[in-house]
């Protein structure tokens, strides 16, 4: 089980993670995906093809569990496994970029999985069209200099963040900030600022891990400890109505829930 288990009560053994692009329009540093081999061009599947492969590209995820059956995946677990039941879409790639996507949350929500969608929050329009059970929005910058840094966007999409961001309020969200020692872990309060006006239900405020291609980008001394994440979320927490619910220390995350 994940952090998402842990907070949410999502079952991570029924939960497929996939994307319906590989496109992205950041190069954040800390991205575990490769710039170098996104592919130029896409075809885009329908909302369909994409449900029906759910159940075949998930066993071809889990080739290989049921051959070490032990006290953590269990003989039910795997079989649950092969029946998932929730949906993250995010990954590899922007998946507003998908020009269907509304369609594709819905028909997974008509379906009965549960949805959750990961956006980078430059497609204000388009995320104002998705209807998931959980929307989340990265925020990886106190400020627009920070932002054009960290998440190096191919324009300066920085007022489409937050305009993104101001639509979490009136749903169930989360704000997903990603903390990279030394380079947007300073000023707390002004990303308590951002909370504030946000209302997101959650946020979560998760440690760097030196991963994938990041390592090509950035060094393990980037990765913050968790005590690090724990004592900057203290910090946020106190200059704004958000209080630390949960926190997960393998996983270098803490989540904190608005109080109103
Ligand atoms: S927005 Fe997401 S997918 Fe795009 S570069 Fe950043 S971390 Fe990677």
């Amino acid at each position: 089980m994940c952090y998402k288990h842990q907070f949410y009560g999502i079952d991570s053994h029924r939960c497929v993670k996939m994307t319906p692009t590989l496109r992205c329009n950041q190069r954040c540093l800390f991205c575990w995906r490769s710039f170098e081999h996104e592919p130029k061009e896409e075809v885009e599947c329908l909302p369909e093809t994409i449900l029906s492969g759910i159940h075949k590209y998930q066993k071809k995820a889990l080739a290989g569990y049921n051959a070490v059956l032990d006290n953590t995946v269990t003989d039910n677990r795997w079989k649950e496994a092969l029946d998932p039941k929730h949906v993250a879409i995010s990954l590899s790639g922007e998946p507003t970029f998908y020009s269907k996507l509304p369609e594709l949350i819905d028909l997974f929500n008509s379906k009965g999985y549960t949805t959750f969608l990961v956006s980078n929050g430059t497609n204000p329009e388009m995320l104002a069209k998705c209807h998931p059970f959980q929307m989340y929005v990265s925020l990886d910058a106190p400020d627009r200099e920070t932002y054009m840094k960290v998440c190096r966007p191919k324009g300066d999409y920085w007022a489409r963040v937050q305009e993104s961001l101001q639509q979490l309020g009136s749903r169930r969200s989360a704000i997903r900030i990603t903390l990279v020692k030394g380079l947007n872990d300073f000023n707390p309060e002004q990303y308590a600022a951002i909370l504030q006006e946000s209302g997101a239900t959650f946020v979560e405020i998760k440690g760097y891990m030196y991963l994938g291609y990041s390592r090509n980008r950035l060094a393990r001394e980037n990765m913050p400890e968790h005590a690090e994440v724990r004592a900057f979320a203290d910090k946020v927490a106190a200059a704004c109505d958000y209080r630390i619910k949960d926190e997960n220390i393998l996983s270098r995350v803490i989540v904190l829930e608005h109080m109103i």
